[in-house]
């Protein structure tokens, strides 16, 4: 169910992230900020009425989620009375009051305990199902985005990627084609009815990039760049958050909590790989984060093993064992000649890598039990 968040819940969530002077961390005291409140098996309507309506009076936003084991009431703000737990335990249909510890809310398994299944024209991510994004770092050109489109389509792949803005670590490499680039994607989508996922950099291009994708992709390095997460969060289009270079699982799924606080609930979260001490590959491909995530959350996650390897050779292995630890799909770098690939060659597969990779993954997820 779609939060609604009214601007008191709002400004509440938001003063869960103190004024970065002095204090940026999310570690400031979490009084009753958060609770959920149970409802019994068997209550109506008008006992979850009354409780919203009770909520109401203080100003307070219920988040309802109606599920088919428990219904549940979220509330988050900054200036939940104390004594409220108490009195709301006492409506009518109440089971229990529940205080959310952790500082990530509307994320948390504890409010909405079945997975989040975001739907993307059709193509159903979370949930049990195994997706495949793929496609090359970067559109270049007509002939590159459309090769690609068509190759990953035909191994099976059920989502397109490409980059038409992008964050590059030196100034001097190729920085992607802009609207073109945008304008080449709906043209590959249209041609294979592959849905687009691209990356969108500053708030200020999110109403040109959501005229072109179907998912908007926040970069690792824009993890934590809140005005955007907040600028897509007031969008409807879905939303792949991938994880900061060297953010803690927690801070990652605070940047997500950024994005639904704004009233949009559709957030696939990306493991991509993270910063350590390690130079034998890109980035450590942190398989324990797919795992906490999908325990500590609803969203559904995905991993990301070209950036998480930086090795096309590794992303086979790598890919596999995403799925096997419980990532809802993979998004891989394909690139029809990846040694003239103008970024991230090195970590692309090639069309025939891609398509012998494709029928291993599906026998991953069957042995796992999931399907595709
Ligand atoms: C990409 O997907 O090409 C990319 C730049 O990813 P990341 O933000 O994870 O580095
Ligand atoms: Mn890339």
């Amino acid at each position: 169910m779609r939060p609604i968040v009214t601007e008191a819940a709002l400004r509440g969530t938001l003063n869960l992230m103190p004024a970065p002077a002095i204090a940026c961390s999310s570690h400031d005291k979490e009084e009753d900020r958060a609770m959920i409140i149970v409802m019994q098996t068997g209550s109506t309507q008008a006992d979850i009425q009354a409780v919203l309506d009770r909520l109401k009076e203080y100003d307070l936003q219920g988040h309802l989620t109606v599920g088919a084991e428990r219904t549940v009431v979220a509330v988050v703000g900054a200036t939940i009375p104390p004594t409220l737990r108490e009195e709301m335990e006492h409506f009518r249909g109440v089971k229990e009051t529940v205080r959310i510890t952790q500082p990530y809310k509307l994320v948390s398994r504890e409010v909405r305990p079945h997975d989040t299944i975001v739907d993307v024209r059709g193509v159903k991510i979370g949930g049990g199902s195994v997706v495949v994004i793929a496609g090359p770092c970067s559109v270049e050109s007509e002939e590159q985005i459309m090769e690609s489109a068509r190759v990953v389509r035909a191994a099976g792949a059920t989502m397109l990627r490409g980059g038409a803005f992008k964050p590059r670590s030196s100034p001097y490499t190729f920085r992607g084609l802009g609207e073109l680039g945008l304008k080449l994607l709906a043209q590959a989508r249209d041609a294979t009815g592959l849905p687009v996922v691209t990356e969108v950099m500053t708030p200020g291009d999110v109403d040109l990039v959501a005229r072109y994708a179907d998912v908007f992709q926040i970069g690792a390095r824009n993890m934590q760049n809140y005005q955007l997460l907040e600028e897509v969060g007031r969008t409807n289009l879905p939303v792949l958050l991938k994880r900061g270079l060297s953010a803690t699982i927690e801070e990652w799924l605070l940047s997500a909590e950024y994005v639904i606080a704004q009233g949009n609930p559709n957030v696939i979260l990306c493991e991509r790989g993270i910063r350590t001490f390690e130079t034998a590959t890109r980035n450590t491909m942190d398989l324990n984060a797919v795992a906490v995530a999908k325990r500590r959350t609803h969203l559904p996650v995905i991993a990301d093993p070209s950036h998480g390897t930086g090795k096309w050779y590794l992303v086979a292995p790598l890919a596999l064992a995403s799925i096997a630890a419980g990532a809802d799909g993979v998004i891989l770098e394909v690139h029809p000649d990846p040694d003239r690939a103008k970024s991230d060659g090195g970590q692309s597969l090639n069309p025939e890598n891609f398509a012998a990779l494709m029928p291993r993954i599906a026998a991953v997820a069957e042995a796992v039990g999931r399907g595709r």
